[in-house]
């Protein structure tokens, strides 16, 4: 299984494999590889000839030096773990300096209302940092089809607006949210848990899934109120922000319309970590 740090090299071995009608699949990361980032290699394997994951923490997307510090890395356990799903899967993990040619700062991109919401409210410039980096990635590997998860689900509606901007020539394809058997979602930074702290999240998602359950009965407003009376009796867990919202606006809701999908976002401090959830409510 080859592995990339150069673009350049990447970039030839990637137009030697380019014949016919193979299609390269993409699955840009960070690293620190768990079963949900498997589940899109599977994805981007059972549609492609050609599939690259990037292993790269990405600097720009972090508003927070020490999680930027903190964060995970652990190349060559990824490495291992993608051979277990198919022994040609390329690999880039690039550093910095290089992927930024020296310029390691983010555009700036209009991605309208969807980019003030949630995360972009409570992390400033990190849509802008995950904009350069996936320009960048893209401009590199030019995959035909590039695969993100819905556990970043206003990430995903991020990248298909970063698309229309750039018009660059790939396919966007979301891929369901993958769960730890306790419920609670997937994620690298779950890795910075204790046992105790990983177990009492898994109220996360058992809270979302009762939201779901009464989203056919009660309001947004009394929703909220309830998950934040619940959140404030749990002692290792601060709720950050909880929101249901319009699936393509992703603006909070006050009423509910008919024929619009609704989806319920959470994000929550354990410590100092933080995990992000989301459920889809009426659909
Ligand atoms: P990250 O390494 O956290 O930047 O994630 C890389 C990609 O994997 C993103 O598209 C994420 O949305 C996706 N991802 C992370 N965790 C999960 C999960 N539990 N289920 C599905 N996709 C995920």
């Amino acid at each position: 299984m080859p592995t990339f740090k150069d673009a350049t090299s990447l970039q030839a071995f990637l137009n030697s494999q380019r014949t016919g009608n193979n299609t390269v699949g993409f699955v840009p990361t960070m690293g620190a590889l768990h079963k949900g980032h498997l589940a899109l290699v599977t994805s981007a394997l059972s549609q492609n000839e050609i599939v690259v994951v990037s292993i790269f923490v990405n600097p720009t997307q972090f508003g927070n030096a020490g999680d930027l510090k903190n964060y995970p890395r652990t190349l060559s356990k990824d490495e291992t773990l993608l051979k277990t799903l198919h022994n040609d899967i390329i690999v880039f993990a690039p550093n910095a300096e290089d992927l930024y040619n020296g310029n390691i700062t983010s555009n700036s991109y209009n991605f309208g209302a969807i980019a003030n919401e949630m995360e972009g409210k409570y992390r400033q410039g990190h849509f802008n940092g995950v904009g350069t980096v996936l320009e960048l990635l893209f401009d590199i590997v030019k995959p035909d089809y590039a695969y993100f998860g819905e556990k970043d689900f206003q990430q995903l509606q991020i990248v298909r607006k970063l698309i229309s901007l750039t018009k660059q020539p790939v396919t966007i394809v979301g891929c369901p949210i993958y769960r730890e058997n306790s419920g609670l979602a997937m994620s690298s930074r779950n890795e910075r848990l204790s046992k105790e702290r990983r177990e009492a999240s898994a109220f996360i998602y058992k809270t979302l899934q009762k939201v779901k359950e009464d989203f056919k009965y009660k309001s947004a407003r009394q929703l909220n109120e309830w998950v934040k009376s619940e959140f404030d009796k749990q002692e290792a867990l601060e709720l950050e922000y909880f929101e249901i919202a319009n699936i393509d606006t992703l603006k909070t809701i006050k009423r509910k319309h008919k024929n619009n999908k609704y989806r319920a976002f959470i994000a929550v401090f354990v410590e100092d970590v933080r995990l992000i959830d989301n459920v889809s409510l009426n659909y």
